[in-house]
Formats: structure tokens, sequence, C-alpha cells
């Protein structure tokens, strides 16, 4: 059922009620109708403004018609009513999570596993090529994982060069893939990528060349020639019905933002076009090369036909990143990295040509979630945002994606907040990319920016979440790691960051939850279990509350219900 339809038949209803019990209606209150499913003997923390917890929800057609004591919700029982008795058990809102890479994250299951737990060392690695490549078929790729974009963690602390990948490919085209920003491919896959000397970019991915113009082999920001750029739309299909909904509904993500490269979008609208959709609710984003230079000429024509539920499928906008990655030193900086003057980062256009995108995205009407990491780089976004909104024309959804994680930058936090733009962040990144962060900015600079999550919140900033899962990073699609590290500030090594800028864990969840609602311009129906929105939630293995930050991350989802349906109950 369409979103418009359902209210509008509700608001028909009404309407002919009142027509024909006119005075008696008003003298004698109706009993209302009665609902579908009464969840109660709960502890429902709804997220709503005041923070409510209440024992039962009512819902009525997927959405929620009631919240409030076991007594209260009596009346909404009728004969039909299911009744699920909790058990006491605590209930959120289903997380919502604003920023992820599904089809990455399962295709990735077919690569050679290289992360470092898997294979501590770059010379592992490398035999463990060898044996793939030997068991591959003449001619086809042979692609590793490695490990998760930083190659410090391996003991040799560098990525494998392409003479070592010729080496141990047996004469198949070979892509490791460091992490998805950063790739090294053999030779013969260089050939097969159509990777010509001389050329240092290649339908927006940035080729590297030796002093003689030949390529070394590393690719970054590749993603337009991956083998995998254009993956069948049947492979496709089926990880949006059966893969994703796997995936993400038993760690209690009710709706996703499904940040994906332009090609595979086709298969995704064309399945959303004909009426069939997965159990969980999703947007998509999309992206043609990191830059946006390669975006097509009409990008209204991206959005879905209005026949398509949005309550199962938006089309949320476009994405681009402004700049590199402040954990591989790329982001970019006014300042420089640590032990590195020269090294500002980069940015990936002018300020004029960011100008002009964010002009014309705006001008179609759809959101624009931007990567910005370094501190120079959220200052240009904001310029953009800032011109774009005094040019007029309708409100649109303009996002920052990582602010704050790493660097802030001047006033930065004021104009977020002035010019209503977004943020979405991705707190656990404190435990797996702390650290790091420390070491690239050196540790005044990290103290200044990095990951300052409460006072993002106190000057006003209501960030919404997101995994950014690609599957290279282990554990960033648990959210309750995310909401731990939010509360204890944690780094794996142990160390703990800046310990005042915790928030409290009312602020944690409605990060995870109604903010993030919020930073997709969706909290009319998602985010907090109030009457209206979307039957969404979750059932936690134990009472958030009441459980010591440090145990948090081992709370588990024990059932997911989407629209009033349980769509995960764990074994
Ligand atoms: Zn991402």
């Amino acid at each position: 059922m369409r979103l418009g339809s359902l209210w509008g038949a509700g608001k028909l209803a009404c309407a002919a009620l009142l027509a024909l019990t006119g005075q008696a209606a008003l003298a004698k209150p109706a009993a209302p109708a009665k609902a579908d499913l009464i969840l109660y003997h709960g502890k429902f923390l709804t997220m709503d403004a005041r923070g409510s917890v209440v024992q039962a929800v009512a819902v009525r057609d997927g959405r929620i018609v009631a919240v409030g004591s076991e007594a209260q919700m009596r009346r909404w029982a009728g004969a039909q009513t299911r009744m699920v008795d909790l058990k006491g058990q605590t209930v959120l809102p289903g997380f919502i999570d604003g920023h992820v890479h599904p089809q990455v994250a399962i295709r990735m299951k077919s690569y050679l596993d290289a992360h470092y737990s898997a294979i501590p060392t770059l010379q592992g690695m490398l035999a463990a090529t060898r044996e793939r490549a030997a068991a591959t078929p003449a001619g086809e790729w042979v692609i590793v994982a490695g490990t998760s974009g930083n190659p410090n963690f391996w003991p040799e602390q560098r990525m494998p060069t392409k003479a070592e990948l010729d080496a141990v490919g047996g004469g198949h085209p070979v892509l490791y893939v460091n992490g998805p920003h950063t790739w090294v491919v053999n030779t013969a896959g260089l050939e097969k990528m159509g990777v010509k000397p001389g050329a240092a970019n290649q339908r927006g991915a940035l080729i590297e060349l030796d002093a003689a113009g030949n390529p070394t082999g590393v690719i970054r920001e590749g993603g337009p020639l991956s083998p995998d750029a254009r993956l069948p739309a049947e492979l496709l299909q089926r990880y949006e019905m059966e893969d994703i909904p796997q995936l993400m509904l038993p760690l209690g993500y009710t709706s996703i933002n499904d940040i994906m490269a332009l090609p595979s979008y086709a298969a995704v609208r064309e399945l959303a076009v004909s009426g069939r959709h997965p159990k969980i609710r999703k947007t998509i984003t999309v992206f043609a090369d990191s830059g946006g230079h390669h975006l097509p000429q009409d990008l209204a024509a991206l959005k879905l036909p209005a026949s398509v539920d949005p309550a199962w499928y938006r089309f949320g906008g476009i994405k681009i990143w402004a700049d590199g990655d402040v954990p591989v030193r790329t982001g970019y900086l006014f300042g420089h990295y640590a032990d590195e003057p020269d090294n500002h980062g980069l940015a990936t256009n002018t300020q004029e040509e960011l100008d002009a995108l964010v002009a014309k995205v705006h001008a179609a009407g759809l959101g624009m979630f931007i990567h910005s990491t370094g501190d120079r780089s959220n200052v240009m976004v904001l310029d953009a945002y800032e011109k774009a909104q005094k040019a007029g024309g309708a409100k649109t959804l303009m996002r920052i994606e990582h602010l704050g994680e790493f660097m802030l930058g001047p006033q930065v936090l004021e104009r977020t907040v002035k010019l209503g733009v977004q943020a979405d962040i991705q707190p656990g990144w404190i435990w797996t990319l702390g650290e790091i962060t420390r070491r690239n900015l050196g540790e005044d600079v990290a103290r200044n920016h990095a990951f300052r999550f409460r006072t993002m919140i106190k000057a006003g900033l209501k960030p919404g979440f997101g995994t950014d899962m690609t599957g290279f990073q282990r554990g960033t699609e648990n959210p309750f790691m995310h909401i731990e590290a939010m509360l204890t500030r944690k780094q794996k090594d142990g160390a703990v960051f800046l310990p005042e800028e915790a928030v409290s864990l009312d602020q944690a969840l409605r990060v995870m939850t109604v903010w993030s609602a919020r930073s997709m311009g969706e909290e009319a129906v998602k985010g907090s279990l109030e009457p209206g929105k979307f039957a969404d939630m979750i059932v936690l293995s134990r009472d958030i509350a009441q459980t010591p930050p440090a145990e948090i991350h081992a709370i588990t989802v024990r059932q997911t219900w989407v629209g009033g349906e349980l769509v995960y109950s764990r074994p």
C-alpha cells in the first residue's frame, strides 16, 4: 500500500464516520478500530521527544496506532487481534543504517579473505593468492580482500607490489583490494582493465604512474574499473531480496540507506518498479566515480516513479567524495599530516566544480550525500551547500558523511547547524580507527578535531548513524558496538580517547534511531515508536539501560519486526 493512499483512506473513513454519526459520535466516543497486533509486557524505549518508556504497543496496517500501558492498549484488542507477550524484554525502534554498502559486503564473501585477522602477514597473503590462482579457471579474476584499508596491520607494513602479484598470479588477472579506496593490480589485470601507460585517470579511477609514465599497479578510487562493476541483474536482485535482508535484519536494522554504484541501480530499480520488495525498508543513494565527474546529465531521471511504494523504496540522491580519507592520509586538510609537512591530502573537485555539482543535484530535487573527512574539505562542502541554498529552489537534503569523525574545522559546527545540513557518523570508528587517526593527525590536532560527538550534539547537531559496512572492516556491522563506543570511547588497543566526549545512552540511542531517520528526512514515519510511524522494532537480548557500557557490544537482537511483521527471530 502507498503511504499517501493509506493516509488518504484513513482520512476518508474518519470523515464518513463523522458525517454518519454526527452529534452522537461527539457525545460518546466511538470505540476505536481494533488493532491487528498488540505487543505487551515489554519495556519499550520509544525514543519519542520525552524519552517515554511504555509497556505495550498497538499496531494496525503495519503502523503504530497507540503506545502506553497494558491497560490502555487493551481497548485496542478485538477478537482478531494477535496478542504477543514480550515477557519483560526490552524493545527499541529498529536501527536505521543511514550509510551502508551491503552489495559490496555480500560480494566480498566470494573474494580471498586476506584480512589481517585471517592471514596475519603479507607473505601469507601472497601464498594464499598463489593457491587461489591455481584453483581458478584460466583467464578469470583472482580478487583478494585485503587488510581492512590499512596495510600497517601486517608486520611488513605495506601493500603487495604489482611484481609480487605477477609472481603468484599464474597468468591470472589479480586484484588486491586493500580497502575500497586503494587497490594493487597485477600486469594481466591492468591489461584486462584497459589501463594504458601515460593515462593517470581512467573513467574517474586514479592510476598511479611511475616516472616513465608506466602504471605501478596502484589504483585509487578504482570502482569504475572493478571487474564487479557490472554484476548480472539476477544476481543483484537475489542480493536485494535474500542476502541483504538476511545480513541486516538479524542485526536489528529495519531501514537502510544503500549506497551503490550507478550500474547496480538499474537492477534494483527494476525490482522496485515491479512492486516486489524485501522485508527491509530501503533508501537508494547512487554514485558514479568518487568526484562525481561522470554522473548522467539528467539526474532527475534517476528518481523512482510515483507508482513505487515509498514505505519500501525511496530514492535518496547522489553520493560523492569531496576528499580522500584521513585514515589513509588523503583527507583534505588546512594543515598537514603528522611528520609529512607537504601532505595536505586531496580534494576531488575544485571549489567551483563542487559548487556546480551541488547546484545541479539541488536543482534536480535530489538529496546530496558528500563524504568529507578533512577540515578543509568540510569547509568546501559547506560553502557549496550554502551557495546552493542561497540560489533558491525547493529544500533538498544536504548531508555530510563522516562529519567530525576525524576533523571538524573553523565554524563547521555552527554553519552545519545553521544551514540545516545533516551529518552521518560511524561512532565505532573510535574503536577501529581511533589509534591510527591520532597517529595520522598528531595528538594535538586529533584532540581538537576527532570523534567529538558530545561537542557536536551540544552545538545542536543531531547526527544520524551509518555502519558504512563494506565487509572490509570487521565488527562495524554490529550496532551495539557503535553504541558502546559512544559511551566508553575505547580504542581497540585499550586506550580511551577523550572520555569527556562520551554521550549519554539516550543520545547514543537517538543517533541509531530517530536522529538517523531525521538525517534521511524520514522522521515522520521512522525512528521512534509513536502513533502514525511504521511498526518497526527490535527485541533485545538484554535491557540496554541496565547493561554496563563495556558489555553493550555483546547485546544481540532476538526479534526484528518490520511493519508489524516478525521478519527475524533468533533460532
Ligand atoms: Zn561509505
